[in-house]
């Protein structure tokens, strides 16, 4: 048995995965940049209105208002999406939509409800336009180039990608982005007393829980999963775990790790020849816990009690996944908070309790046995209570990882 702190050293020493992927815009968000990227245009890439009005020379409605209105000659209309370049001279205008790009002869733009046609006002002329604003230089006027310029770098390599950066990757007219590989992972939910929901349940069976469990945090931290279950016979034990051993990065196996007659993964993964780098974690739930590693597979084998699976899950295969992929992110995030009320019982090891964490306070559910999940429903976080004799009071500060 070693301490979670080695534990969590031997994890820190996984390599990460090699390859990358090309992945597209539309789904290369939570994904991590392989390539720098750089914007080869500007955004946006010409001079834009803002409005839906009036484009023109700012010092031909120098002193306009409503008692003394510019005249000007529209020369053009520019709606959103429109190329043609008009050459807009002294004394006249364009009408102009929101996103119509400002002719490259104006500075200036004024909205509509500051503009009338003449011949709306009553006067001759239905291209005269009446301008009741002063305008100044470059007032009204998106630069090209206002978002970024050419030449931005929009993400670096081992970037995590956000919406808006893909967004931006998108303006600036990327469609795809290199990203590193994300891991492929197996959940293997081991045990002869196992059925999938939804099948008859017969006698001394019970439902799989555990590679629901997983597979939805998995999903919730942005990673696929596949799932399967298997009896605990040595001989499919062996033959479930070969199968994904060098095809999948990880295999996360629920039960059959410790010490019962039909316990077999422990030995089933040293007749494989899978490398053991670690067996047993001073912790509670889940202390069975273990690694081995064979063909670039990270096999990490939980206790199958449900609380157990999901609470090491969180501590040990959340590190993992991080190193894996190389995404800091996919650690638990540690805080603190103090507990509500007296936790009464003490433990040998360091046990890690489901609790839900609200402004700093943390409120343990009664229910705290390794089979009970419900409880966990709503919780946020795990906080850890070191080993200590007896109970521990009210108040006391803890070590908090959210989940
Ligand atoms: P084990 O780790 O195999 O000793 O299993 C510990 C407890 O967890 C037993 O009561 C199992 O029936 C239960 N268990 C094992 N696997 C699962 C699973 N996939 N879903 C729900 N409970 C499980
Ligand atoms: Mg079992």
């Amino acid at each position: 048995m070693i301490s979670v702190e080695e534990a969590l050293r031997i994890i820190a020493k996984t390599d990460p995965l090699g390859g990358t992927e090309t992945v597209s815009v539309y789904d290369c968000a939570g994904r991590i940049a392989a390539e720098d990227l750089v914007s080869p245009i500007d955004q946006p890439p010409f001079p834009r209105s803002p409005l839906d009005g009036f484009a023109f020379h700012s010092e031909d409605v120098k002193g306009a208002g409503r008692e003394r209105p510019a005249r000007l000659k529209q020369v053009g209309y520019v709606p959103a999406g429109c190329g043609t370049e008009f050459a807009v001279g002294p004394g006249e205008c364009v009408r102009i939509m929101t996103g119509g790009r400002i002719p490259a002869d104006c500075d200036a733009v004024v909205g509509i409800e500051n503009a009338a046609y003449e011949a709306a006002c009553g006067f001759d002329g239905d291209d005269a336009v009446q301008i009741y604003k002063e305008v100044g230089h470059f007032q009204n006027y998106v630069f090209a180039g206002e978002d970024f310029a050419k030449g931005t770098v929009l993400c670096k390599v081992g970037q995590k990608i956000d919406a808006a950066t893909a967004g931006c990757l998108a303006a600036a007219g990327f469609a795809a982005l290199r990203a590193r590989r994300r891991p492929r992972v197996a959940i293997l939910a081991t045990g002869s007393e196992i059925a999938a929901p939804g099948s008859p349940l017969q006698a001394g069976k019970i439902y799989d829980s555990n590679s629901v469990y997983l597979k939805s945090r998995l999903k919730q931290l942005g990673l696929e999963s596949e799932t399967a279950l298997c009896p605990d016979d040595p001989a499919i034990l062996a033959q479930e775990l070969q199968k994904r051993i060098g095809s999948y990065d990880l295999v996360l196996t629920t039960g059959g790790v410790s010490v019962g007659d039909a316990d077999y993964l422990p030995i089933i993964l040293a007749e494989l020849g899978a490398a053991v780098r670690f067996a047993g974690v001073r912790l509670k739930p889940g202390s069975p816990l273990m690694l081995a590693e064979k063909d670039g597979t990270q096999i990490l084998c939980l206790s199958g009690n449900p609380y157990a699976a999901a609470a090491t899950f969180e501590l040990f295969a959340r590190p993992l996944l991080a190193k894996l992929s190389g995404d800091p992110s996919l650690e638990p995030q540690e805080t603190e908070g103090v507990l509500a009320e007296a936790f009464p019982k003490g433990s040998a090891v360091p046990r890690y309790l489901r609790a839900k964490l609200e402004n700093g306070t943390l409120y343990v559910p009664s229910g705290h046995s390794s089979g009970q999940l419900l409880t966990m429903a709503g919780c946020n976080c795990l906080a850890e209570l070191p080993a200590c004799g007896g109970p521990t009071p009210a108040g006391t500060k803890l070590k908090v990882y959210r989940i």
